[in-house]
């Protein structure tokens, strides 16, 4: 591997990512060796014993703190990414830093740099104030404190929420895609179902799905999880420019105050994560209020898929049932 500086763009993905910018800094003393971990001290002149004080297996250079030392082991084992850091060989942190970044899905990136300050930190907590903490306890501290980061930052979400003109569908700003999404309940059904319709800023149908899924829910809890639906969709289809549209007002108003309290908080830190993982991809995701009845495509699809209980994809065409939902959105904004 050349010289940290000679690889730009594995740079530019850390500057890029949605952490703290301490952490970003934290992982750039890494990649370059000079955390003052012992052996880093003693080389510069300072009277210290440079073995690492929990193994004593070798002198503590910041690449043993956060890789090589059986301790830091632990902690990554107990991690989501470990199949994936479990097959790296290289020699250094910034190697390691690399094979994360080709190897492993975005989300994981800014993963793998909360759990490398996760494990400084408990570094420190054990140097200095002789507490150990256990891998689990490590890996769960790093996911909380990007949790919590990552709430405290606004999401896109328009503010055409109270805008009582939007009764009819809109098609999207030029080059952009919309998903309209929405949520089929029927009182005397183990199911729910699940509606999902793609179009280009000419209205045209990119994509639909009529899905149906499992479970006791309230009308709130299926509108939501129809939002995660379109926004995983948005996630995967890489457009610069995505607006994910509901007819759930409250869903809308809950991911841009989230409370962290609520039962279905996970799911709406879910939602958040991935809205804000893709800022440092160039796409946009934005989550938008429209009236049902501009939404009329999107639970036709969810009203489909939970009356004949079945999980449907239609990729660039427009399913019979739907074309006159489409062409009648078509009318109004066209
Ligand atoms: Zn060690």
């Amino acid at each position: 591997m050349s010289s940290p500086e000679g690889n730009v763009r594995f740079f530019k993905r850390l500057w890029h990512l949605n952490i703290q910018n301490k952490i970003k800094i934290f992982v750039w003393k890494a990649i370059h060796a000079i955390l003052p971990s012992r052996h880093h001290l003693a080389s510069r002149g300072v009277q210290i014993d440079p073995l690492c004080p929990r193994c004593n297996l070798s002198n503590e250079h910041s690449f043993h703190v956060l890789w090589q030392c059986p301790w830091a082991k632990d902690v990554w084992s107990e991690s989501a990414l470990w199949p994936m850091l479990s097959r790296f060989l290289g020699q250094n942190f910034m190697e390691l830093w690399c094979w994360t970044i080709l190897n492993g899905p975005c989300d994981d990136v800014g993963c793998f740099a909360m759990i490398s300050w996760s494990i400084w930190l408990a570094r420190n907590q054990w140097v200095f104030e002789g507490r150990s903490m256990h891998g689990r306890e490590v890996v769960s501290h790093a996911g909380n404190i990007w949790a919590q980061f990552l709430t405290s930052k606004p999401v896109r979400i328009s503010n055409t929420i109270n805008e009582p003109h939007l009764i009819h569908w809109n098609a999207p700003p030029v080059g952009s895609i919309k998903i309209n999404v929405d949520a089929a309940v029927f009182d005397d059904s183990d199911f729910f179902g699940v509606g999902v319709i793609v179009r280009d800023d000419k209205g045209m149908v990119l994509m639909a799905r009529a899905g149906c899924l499992e479970g006791v829910l309230t009308p709130y809890l299926a509108e939501l999880l129809a939002v995660r639906e379109g926004i995983i969709l948005a996630y995967h289809l890489q457009w610069t420019n995505i607006i994910v549209e509901t007819d759930a007002r409250n869903v809308v108003e809950y991911i841009r105050h989230p409370n962290a309290l609520a039962p279905e908080a996970s799911i709406i830190a879910f939602i958040r994560r991935l809205m804000l993982q893709t800022s440092g991809l160039t796409i946009t995701i934005t989550i938008t209020f429209c009236r049902s009845f501009a939404n009329k495509a999107a639970h036709e699809l969810a009203s489909f898929g939970l009356r004949n209980l079945v999980d449907v994809d239609y990729k660039d065409c427009c399913p019979f049932y739907l074309s006159s939902f489409v062409r009648s959105d078509f009318t109004y904004d066209l």
